[in-house]
């Protein structure tokens, strides 16, 4: 992703969007705390670690595992997304008992109750729809079309830290650090409106793609029609012949990643002369953004393409078009007709998974989505004490000097830009755990009984709690991820970094097992998420969140020239015979991956201070830290999912992820790895980037 920041791929659950479950899970014996130590059980010893270290570190788990009917994805992760999940729910049932009245922790047992609600949603059917519904049905001609479209324009995506370029609405709004001026906010314009994951599946011409493509129209003519629309099937080709259109305009995902195309300035005056067709005015009116001169499109040509396109359609197409993607916008919170529908396009055609969630489930999914702290506060309470908090930022501080004594050692590296490199990792702020501040929910509106509603309220409040963002000034203490999202994330223009309590936990990070573990585990997460700051993406933010390289010409150069053999030995690397990784897209996660694991490396042999660290199980402490990297990757992925993954994703497969090891020699060092073995580098091809 964006330089996709987020370690994992998991779960990226927008509010409507799509599922795109990817996340991993568990161990043959559960993550359970019995469980302290390497899985020795889950390995494979059949299988040589130079052939293929993955399945050396997970091959029995594999084989012994199967996904669960409601994922699309198993693995160390979902274990934990599906522990926390647990606790999620627990915590807001004893809210519901305990809260009192109006504070943020009663709103989100009111919000869970009427998610849960299902026989109030049953007989309100469609009602709570219509209002929606009857409005496009109202639209006379373009201009309230374009109000129609700025009024849905949302805070839905994030190029940066999330990395979220998907939004359902024809174009998303992030505001972040301007990238020219950190100080002050910016409102960010992304391409979006399409009801697949990416321009991908409306324009490879692979037969799958075609098969999927017929899919997802026999969906929407189905959506229309338990809506009781006429004509379902001829809308649905018409709505599918638009998206395509739209589909054409975007751009891909790589080109996404490039931030040096995508600071586009454009004055309001320039949508006019830049992008003619879309009454911007309406549209902005609309989107309560009239007042803001100064936007930064992300996407000029889907922005270009899309005003041309509300030129040249029929109008009637766009209002199909609008009350398709109103009904799925809605589903999750309409009756079991709509969900059980989407869910059969989102869940099982595009990610493979047989089995809706159980509703409990999806409610606390729902409930994070729309009170992230509020939930979150209650998460952090419980189950992140202070004693934890302490050793994760100790193991951060350890990280943060192997990180500082890897730029002091770089050969290649000019010294000016090892003094900025040095300047910038002194400034890094770290987030562990939680927020210092909450944020605060006292403009949310919960009513019970009203689950479409509340979804709605919590889309438009926090759509408002960004726009206030403009004019104001930069809040460097705001998170990105709630504490009870199980992954990790660099916030590259707040040079800052959060890592969330729920990833702060066995088996990655435990505090009742040998400290060389967490390292190989949780001290790769941190240094992945540490050499952010500083590689290809990073290279172009400065200390102070400054779009701006402060790398020589020639370091740069070293640094892309290593990154092209990294990138060519992801291409290389084939998750079905069809399909390879691309090592473009997914360059950036992957360079961080091998410098987490160097660096985690490193700073774990600094606390041992020279002394001899004890063999365990027969394993060497070298073996043990590679082996508890190899398996806090383990994860098995349905084929649907992980082909959209490799399509969609800024990260690799888990697998190839955990293969990276190849590049350390340490790793050779540890598991007498020879030439010939299939996971085997010359020394001379071993990537070092750091
Ligand atoms: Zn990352």
């Amino acid at each position: 992703m964006t330089a996709p920041r987020v370690l994992r791929a998991l779960l990226v659950t927008a509010l409507p969007a799509l599922v795109l479950t990817i996340a991993p899970a568990r161990s043959a014996r559960t993550a359970t705390a019995a469980d302290h130590g390497i899985d020795l059980a889950g390995m494979d010893r059949a299988v040589k670690p130079g052939d293929d270290f993955f399945r050396y570190a997970n091959g029995t788990w594999l084989k012994a595992t199967p996904i669960p009917p409601d994922r699309a994805s198993y693995g160390t992760a979902d274990v934990l997304v599906e522990l926390t999940d647990r606790r999620v729910a627990d915590l807001i049932h004893e809210a519901a008992r305990t809260a009192p009245a109006g504070s943020d922790a009663h709103k989100v047992a009111d919000y869970y109750a009427t998610f849960m609600d299902e026989s109030t949603i049953e007989k309100l059917g469609l009602k709570p729809l219509e209002p929606a519904l009857a409005a496009i049905a109202a639209i006379k001609d373009r201009r309230e079309l374009a109000r129609a479209l700025g009024s849905s324009l949302r805070a839905d995506v994030d190029a940066l830290n999330n990395t979220n370029y998907y939004t359902d609405h024809v174009l998303g709004l992030w505001v972040a650090q301007s990238l020219d001026d950190p100080t002050r906010y910016a409102p960010f314009l992304l391409q979006g409106g399409l009801g697949m994951p990416d321009r991908t599946y409306y324009l490879d011409g692979a037969a799958q793609m075609a098969q999927t493509r017929a899919q997802y129209h026999a969906h929407i003519a189905r959506m229309l029609a338990l809506a009781h629309l006429a004509n379902a099937d001829a809308k649905a080709a018409r709505i599918m012949d638009l998206e395509l259109r739209i589909a054409q305009s975007h751009e891909t995902r790589v080109a996404s990643e490039d931030v040096t195309k995508a600071n586009n300035h454009w004055s309001r005056d320039d949508f006019e002369k830049r992008a003619p067709g879309l009454d911007w005015a309406a549209f902005f009116a609309a989107a309560g953004l009239e007042s803001q001169n100064d936007f930064v499109v992300w996407h000029p040509g889907a922005v270009t393409g899309l005003a041309a396109l509300i030129a040249s359609q029929p109008l009637a197409t766009w209002k199909d078009y609008l009350t398709f993607h109103a009904l799925e916008h809605a589903a999750p919170y309409l009756p079991q007709a709509f969900v059980a529908e989407r869910f059969g396009f989102h869940g099982k055609t595009l990610a493979g998974t047989p089995e809706l969630r159980a509703r409990w489930k999806r409610a606390v999914s729902e409930t994070n989505d729309a009170l992230g702290e509020a939930v979150g506060k209650l998460y952090a309470e419980r189950y992140f004490p202070p004693e934890e908090k302490a050793r994760a930022q100790a193991m951060v501080s350890n990280l943060i000097v192997a990180f500082g004594r890897r730029i002091d050692q770089l050969s290649w590296m000019a010294p000016e830009t090892r003094a900025k490199a040095k300047a910038k990792l002194a400034s890094l702020k770290v987030g562990v755990g939680y927020p210092d501040h909450w944020r605060n929910y006292s403009g949310l509106e919960v009513v019970r009984g009203d689950a479409l509603g509340n979804a709605e309220r919590v889309e438009l409040f926090e759509y408002h709690r960004n726009l206030r963002k403009l004019g104001q000034p930069v809040d460097r203490d705001e998170w990105a991820m709630t504490p009870q999202t199980v992954d990790a994330v660099n916030l590259p223009a707040m040079n800052a970094l959060n890592f969330p309590a729920a990833i702060l936990q066995p088996p990655y990070f435990d505090p009742k097992r040998a400290v060389v573990l967490d390292y190989g585990a949780t001290g790769a997460t941190i240094g992945h998420e540490i050499s952010h700051s500083f590689d290809d993406q990073g290279a172009l933010f400065d200390a102070s969140g400054k779009l701006h390289n402060w790398w020589t010409q020639d370091d740069l150069a070293h640094f892309r020239a290593e990154g092209a053999r990294l990138a060519h030995e992801f291409d290389q690397y084939h998750a079905f015979p069809d399909l390879a990784v691309n090592g473009q897209q997914t360059l950036s996660e992957n360079i961080a991956d091998v410098a987490g694991l160097v660096v985690a490396y490193d700073a774990y042999h600094l606390t041992l201070h020279g002394q001899p660290a004890p063999v365990v199980d027969g394993l060497s402490v070298d073996q043990q830290f590679f082996l508890s990297y190899a398996q806090s990757w383990r994860d098995k992925l349905r084929e649907p999912a992980l082909r959209e993954l490799v399509i969609s994703d800024g990260h690799a497969p888990s697998e190839f992820r955990a293969d990276t090891v190849r590049n350390l020699d340490a790793w050779y060092a540890a598991f007498e790895v020879k030439p010939g073995e299939r996971l085997y580098l010359a020394p001379a091809d071993r990537v070092r980037l750091w």
